[in-house]
């Protein structure tokens, strides 16, 4: 695993253990390099989702982009890692139990939307300002669609 901050690719594992839900592995792993510290989790995947731009392209859906644009939302709150972990799965397990494979951006917004406004009210009014201004540009689902499929 690639450290987040100085790229080494040799971090190491301090420590392994189920998270709070028990649905995936939680690591704490350390880079001897730049003694950067930072957390992974591994979990099952059950389907493979496809989000639909407003212009019709598939792409596949990747967890860990909706994690990254959940995380800007909520940069410099605190907010415990397990909780936006316990978020950003609830809306995986709704994606997936829609039974669809394809889920519109809207819907992934819309999602994102609630959760954060349950865990910090910063971070929902942070999040919502940009949902507002991008509705009003009527771009907002080619918003969410990098966000959450292939924004980087
Ligand atoms: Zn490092």
């Amino acid at each position: 695993m690639r450290c987040p901050y100085c790229s080494n690719s040799d971090t190491q594992v301090k420590d392994s253990r189920p998270s709070e839900d028990g649905s995936a592995i939680r690591r704490r792993r350390h880079c001897p390099d730049c003694g950067g510290r930072f957390t992974t989790f591994e979990r099952v995947q059950l389907r493979e989702l496809q989000v639909v731009k407003r212009s019709g392209r598939r792409v596949p859906f990747d967890r860990d982009k909706l994690m990254r644009s959940v995380q800007i939302a909520l940069r410099k709150r605190p907010v415990d890692a397990d909780r936006i972990e316990r978020m950003v799965s609830g809306i995986v397990r709704q994606l997936e139990s829609t039974g669809e494979t394809d889920i519109s951006a809207q819907t992934i917004g819309n999602l994102v939307m609630e959760g954060l406004r349950t865990l910090d009210d910063v971070a929902y009014v942070r999040f919502a300002s940009v949902y507002r201004n991008f509705r009003e540009a009527k771009d907002f689902g080619e918003f969410v669609g990098q966000i959450a499929a292939d924004g980087d």
